[in-house]
C-alpha cells in the first residue's frame, strides 16, 4: 500500500479521536470527529501502514480455501475436502456439496460444536456438580464463549475447529462462570482445580485468534 493513495472509507461522528480498522474485505475504515480534514486522515493512515498490513495478512490467512483437495482442521484433525451430496465428515475427509460450500460448512460446524460442547458440559456437570440450563451455538465473532446468570452457556460455532483440549477448556471456563461471574482469583482456582494445565491451554488458544475471522 502507498499511504495516502490507499482507498479508505471515513465515518464521521461526534467522537473526539481518530480510529482505524480493516474490515473483512480488507478495506480501511477510519472513524473521525466531524470536520476532520482529509490531509489529517491521510497522515493518520500513513502513520499506521504497518499495522494495516499486519491486519490484512491476518484477514487474508483466514480466508479458507474450500475447493476439492484443500485441507481444513476440524476438532484438531486435518481433513481434505471432497465433493459429496451433503456436508459431513467420513473416512478422514470433509465432504461438501458442489454449491454454497461455505453455508454448508457453517451448518456442519454448528452441529459439531453443539454436540461436542454439550457432551463436555454434561460430563463436567456430572463430575463437578455444575448446573447449567441450555447451550446455544453463536455466530458472533470476537468471543469463544459466554455465560449468563441464568446458566445459559453460548459457544461460537468456530469452536468446532479447535482441538479437544482447547474446546474442553472453553467449556470448563464457562461452567466456572456459573459459580463466579468474573475473572477473580476464586474463578481461576476453580478452573485450575479441574484443568491443572489451563494456563498453557489458554495461551495456545490466544494464538488461534485468526479462526475467529473464519467464515
Ligand atoms: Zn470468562
Amino acid at each position: 500500500m502507498k499511504g495516502s493513495s490507499e482507498e479508505y472509507r471515513v465515518v464521521f461522528s461526534r467522537r473526539r479521536t481518530l480510529s482505524l480498522s480493516v474490515n473483512g474485505a480488507g478495506e480501511i475504515v477510519v472513524r473521525a470527529p466531524a470536520g476532520t480534514r482529509r490531509a489529517e486522515i491521510e497522515r493518520f493512515i500513513e502513520a499506521h501502514t504497518d499495522w494495516i498490513e499486519r491486519r490484512r495478512a491476518v484477514i487474508e490467512a483466514s480466508h479458507i480455501d474450500l475447493t476439492d483437495g484443500a485441507k481444513i482442521g476440524i476438532g484438531g484433525e486435518v481433513y481434505p475436502i471432497a465433493e459429496g451430496r451433503s456436508a459431513h465428515l467420513a473416512d478422514g475427509r470433509l465432504y461438501l456439496p458442489a454449491e454454497r460450500r461455505e453455508q454448508a460448512l457453517i451448518a456442519l460446524l454448528k452441529r459439531i460444536a453443539r454436540e461436542r460442547m454439550t457432551a463436555y458440559a454434561r460430563e463436567y456437570a456430572a463430575r463437578f456438580g455444575f448446573v447449567f440450563r441450555a447451550i446455544r451455538i453463536s455466530s458472533a465473532r470476537g468471543r469463544w464463549g459466554s455465560c449468563n446468570a441464568r446458566g445459559d452457556l453460548a459457544f461460537s460455532f468456530r469452536t468446532a475447529l479447535l482441538d479437544e483440549e482447547k474446546a474442553r477448556y472453553l467449556v470448563v471456563h464457562e461452567l466456572c462462570h456459573t459459580r463466579h461471574m468474573d475473572h477473580s482469583p476464586a474463578f481461576w482456582t476453580e478452573v485450575g482445580a479441574i484443568l491443572p494445565n489451563y494456563r498453557q491451554t489458554r495461551r495456545a488458544l490466544q494464538k488461534e485468534g485468526a479462526i475467529m475471522l473464519f467464515l
